[in-house]
């Protein structure tokens, strides 16, 4: 069994450590966070993602909505065509996921404001440690990289291609109402306005609750980044655009107590591993747009590393660096299909591309 520290706790490290204490290995989990804040972020979340969660003991379908199908409505007012039917998805909020995670995985395997700093030795592709910010240092046999879109393990272990940012501000938030619309008892809606510049999404994540996300292009929507000093007459008014759902599901009140960030775009390296330091999650692969599946992908790579190290240890690979090579294998190909995914809808965003539907793809 093997020594392993994970870099990042959120959902990808969270997940990872869980699959890889399921197999027997010792896992410690870093992160520089010192607590944990709210979290009002909701996602569309694949049925194999909920799946592979029940197998590590992290029951969720009390915390689900259940959806069926998705509507597309491209060019509001005019309503586009394209609809998702039988679809198996469920909607959640981001922090539910995270505190079940922490639950399940105790206190003891969490270590609070570690910034990770470098590893020892510099030089060199099999590292022995991992330093953090305020003097910490965690010996393993394997480190995994879960720490986000601004990898720090990426930048310094696995340099490659620049992050990119793409003039897109995403925001985030979660709406509670006393009943679902009816238009959202088992459906997903995502309102593409490239005129305007701004995606809207509504997804159900729970009886009474609407989990909602924006996509604004800034070169078109300026004044949407006053949004960060508590500027919301700009997007009020452009939402006053939308139909009605939307404006019921994103009040001001709620638009007031959201979340946002930049969005990024960068390619993919040209493996996910050097040495004995391999990248999971949004470190690995920012996708950050509604359809391209974030979320998704990141767990899939818990799974996947997770059965991978399994099979390390029956003595199906030579070594750390076969095993990784055959993950950079398997995981390449679907993460380039969801980047495209991803760049298509950037790019029907930013009025350079007319959208057509785009199928959510299935890894498993
Ligand atoms: C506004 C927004 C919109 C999003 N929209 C979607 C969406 O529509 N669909 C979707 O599927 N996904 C979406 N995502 C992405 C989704 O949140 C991530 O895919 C998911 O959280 C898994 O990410 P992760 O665990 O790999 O990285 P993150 O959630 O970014 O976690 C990284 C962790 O690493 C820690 N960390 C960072 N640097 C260091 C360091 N140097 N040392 C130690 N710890 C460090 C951070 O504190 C954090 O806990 C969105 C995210 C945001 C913020």
């Amino acid at each position: 069994m093997l020594n392993i520290a994970v870099l990042g706790a959120s959902i990808s490290g969270l997940t990872m450590a869980l699959r890889l204490q399921q197999s027997g290995h010792h896992v410690s989990v870093w992160d520089e966070r010192r607590s944990f804040s709210k979290n009002t972020a909701g996602w569309l979340f694949h049925h194999s993602s909920l799946a592979h969660l029940r197998e590590l003991g992290v029951d969720l379908s009390d915390r689900t909505h259940r959806i069926t199908s998705g509507e597309q409505i491209l060019n509001h007012p005019q309503n586009g065509d394209a609809h998702f039917e039988s679809i198996s998805t469920h909607g959640i909020r981001q922090q539910v996921l995270h505190d079940r995670l922490l639950l399940k995985l105790g206190a003891d395997t969490l270590h609070l404001g570690a910034q990770f700093d470098k590893f020892q030795p510099e030089q060199g592709y099999i590292v022995e440690s991992a330093r953090f910010r305020d003097g910490r240092e965690v010996c393993a046999d394997l480190f995994i990289g879960a720490d986000g879109v601004h990898s720090k393990v990426r930048s310094v272990q696995v340099p490659g291609p620049e992050l990119r940012q793409l003039c897109i501000t995403e925001i985030r938030g979660t709406t509670t109402v006393a009943e679902l619309p009816e238009e959202l008892m088992s459906s997903f809606k995502l309102y593409e306005d490239n005129a305007m510049g701004i995606n809207v999404y509504l997804i159900p994540t729970g009886e009474n609750e609407i989990s909602w996300g924006l996509q604004i292009d800034l070169r078109r929507n300026p004044l949407a980044k006053f949004y960060s000093n508590g500027e919301l007459n700009h997007l009020l008014a452009a939402l006053s655009n939308f139909p009605e759902l939307v404006r019921i599901s994103i009040p001001a009140s709620s638009l007031a107590n959201s979340q946002y960030r930049e969005s990024t775009d960068q390619e993919l390296p040209d493996r996910f591993h050097r040495g004995n330091v391999v990248l999971i999650g949004d470190a690995a692969h920012p996708l950050t747009s509604f359809l391209s599946q974030s979320i998704d992908s990141s767990l899939e790579d818990t799974q996947v590393l997770g059965d991978m190290l399994d099979e390390l240890n029956q003595g199906y690979f030579a070594n750390i660096d076969t095993c990784m090579t055959d993950f950079n294998r398997q995981r390449r190909p679907i993460l380039r299909a969801r980047q495209r995914i991803m760049r298509n809808q950037e790019s029907a965003l930013k009025g350079n591309l007319s959208l057509k539907k785009m199928n959510p793809v299935v890894a498993f």
